[in-house]
C-alpha cells in the first residue's frame, strides 16, 4: 500500500454498497482493502476493481479477528435482507457482534477511525413517525427479525462502550431502505423484487395490502453520507439517520416499477411476513445540519438506472445458457 495515500478497509465489501462505497474510495484516491466471505456478496461486484493497483481483495470472515493496517474502517459486513439474514440467524447475530468486536479492536489497536452501517431496522416496528435518532425503537426481541436487529443494536452499544472506553473514534450511520445496481437479483428486497419480476413478466408479489410504507434511497446518495459521516471531526459519533425522506406505500412502488418498465405484470397479494414494520421514514434533520446532506436523486430516475442495471443482467443471464444449450 501506498504510504501517501490514506488506507481504508471496507468490510462487507463485495455487496450491494460496499462495492460501491469501494469505488468511490478509489475514484478519491484512496487505496482500499475490501474484505468479504462472500456469503451474500459477488466477486462479480468488484472485478471491474481487481485491475486496479489500489484495490485489494481479501477472503475473510468477520467473525475471525483481522490483522491489518489501515487509517479507516467502514463495517459493512452482514447480510441485509430479510431472506438472508434469516438463513442462518444464529451467524447473523455472531457477525453483528462479534464482527464489531473484532473490528472495534483492530480499530482501537491500530488507532484507526470506524464506521458502522447500523440500520432503521434498530427503531422496530416504530411507534414515532418520522424516526428520529433519540427514539429507542420497538423491537420485538423474539421474533425472526430479531438476530438482526438485536445483532445492530448490540453493535451500537459496542461501538459507543469503545468510545467512552477507550476513545476509538466511532461514526454510526442508521441506514434506511437503499437501493440501486448491484443489489442482489434473488435477495428478497421489495426493489430487487419488484424490477425482476416486472422485467421478467411475472405476478408482482405485494405483501399483505401494501398499505405499509417505506422510504428509499438510491445508493449513490447513501455512499455519499456515508463518506461525509466518516469525514466528520472527533466529536461527532452519530447515531445519524441516513435515507429519503420521500415516503410512500409499497403497494404505490410495485405500481411505479410496472408503469416505469412497461411491465405487463400483474400485481398478487402473499401473506405480510411476522413483525414486517407498518411504517418507515427517516427524519434527516441531524444529517442535514451536521453533514450538509440530503439525497439527490428522485425514486423514479433510481428505479430506472436500477432497472437498466437488472435488465442487463438478466440478458447477459440468458446468454449463458443459450450458449450452453447450443
Ligand atoms: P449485502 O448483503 O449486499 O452486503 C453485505 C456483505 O457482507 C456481503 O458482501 C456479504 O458477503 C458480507 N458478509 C456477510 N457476513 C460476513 C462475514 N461474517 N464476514 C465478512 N463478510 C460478510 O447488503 P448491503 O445492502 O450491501 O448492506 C451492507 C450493510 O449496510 C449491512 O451491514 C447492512 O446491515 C447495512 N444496511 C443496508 C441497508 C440497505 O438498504 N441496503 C439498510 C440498512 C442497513
Ligand atoms: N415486500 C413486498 N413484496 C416483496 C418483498 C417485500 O411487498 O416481494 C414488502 C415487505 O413486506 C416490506 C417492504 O416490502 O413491507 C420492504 O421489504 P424489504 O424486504 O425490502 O425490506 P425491509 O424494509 O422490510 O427490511
Amino acid at each position: 500500500m501506498s504510504l501517501t495515500r490514506k488506507r481504508v478497509l471496507v468490510t462487507g465489501g463485495a455487496g450491494f454498497l460496499g462495492s460501491h462505497l469501494c469505488e468511490r474510495l478509489l475514484r478519491e484516491g484512496a487505496d482500499v482493502l475490501c474484505v468479504d466471505n462472500y456469503f451474500t456478496g459477488r466477486k462479480d461486484n468488484i472485478a471491474h476493481l481487481l485491475t486496479d493497483p489500489h484495490f485489494e481483495a481479501m477472503r475473510h470472515d468477520v467473525t475471525f479477528p483481522l490483522y491489518v493496517e489501515v487509517d479507516e474502517i467502514y463495517n459493512l459486513a452482514c447480510p441485509a435482507s430479510p431472506v438472508h439474514y434469516q438463513f442462518d440467524p444464529v451467524q447473523t447475530t455472531k457477525t453483528s457482534v462479534i464482527g464489531a468486536i473484532n473490528m472495534l479492536g483492530l480499530a482501537k489497536r491500530i488507532g484507526a477511525k470506524i464506521l458502522q452501517a447500523s440500520t432503521s431496522e434498530v427503531y422496530g416496528d416504530p411507534t414515532v413517525h418520522p424516526q428520529t435518532e433519540d427514539y429507542r425503537g420497538n423491537v420485538n426481541t423474539l421474533g425472526p427479525r430479531a438476530c438482526y436487529d438485536e445483532g445492530k443494536r448490540c453493535a451500537e452499544t459496542l461501538f459507543f462502550d469503545y468510545h467512552r472506553q477507550h476513545q476509538t473514534q466511532i461514526k454510526v450511520a442508521r441506514i434506511f431502505n437503499t437501493y440501486g445496481p448491484r443489489m442482489h437479483p434473488n435477495d428478497g428486497r421489495v426493489v430487487s423484487n419488484f424490477i425482476v419480476q416486472s422485467l421478467r413478466g411475472e405476478d408482482i408479489t405485494l405483501y399483505g395490502d401494501g398499505g405499509q410504507t417505506r422510504a428509499f434511497c438510491y445508493v449513490d446518495d447513501l455512499i455519499d453520507g456515508l463518506m461525509r459521516l466518516m469525514a466528520t471531526g472527533p466529536d461527532i459519533t452519530g447515531p445519524i439517520n441516513i435515507g429519503n425522506p420521500h415516503e410512500i406505500p409499497v403497494r404505490e412502488l410495485a405500481e411505479r416499477v410496472i408503469r416505469l418498465t412497461g411491465s405487463a405484470s400483474k400485481i398478487v397479494h402473499r401473506p405480510l411476513p411476522q413483525d414486517d414494520p407498518m411504517q418507515r421514514c427517516p427524519d434527516i434533520t441531524l444529517a442535514r445540519a451536521v453533514l450538509g446532506w440530503a439525497p439527490t436523486v428522485a425514486l423514479d430516475d433510481g428505479l430506472m438506472k436500477a432497472a437498466a442495471y437488472f435488465r442487463q443482467m438478466l440478458a447477459e443471464s440468458q446468454e449463458r445458457q443459450d450458449r450452453l444449450s447450443a
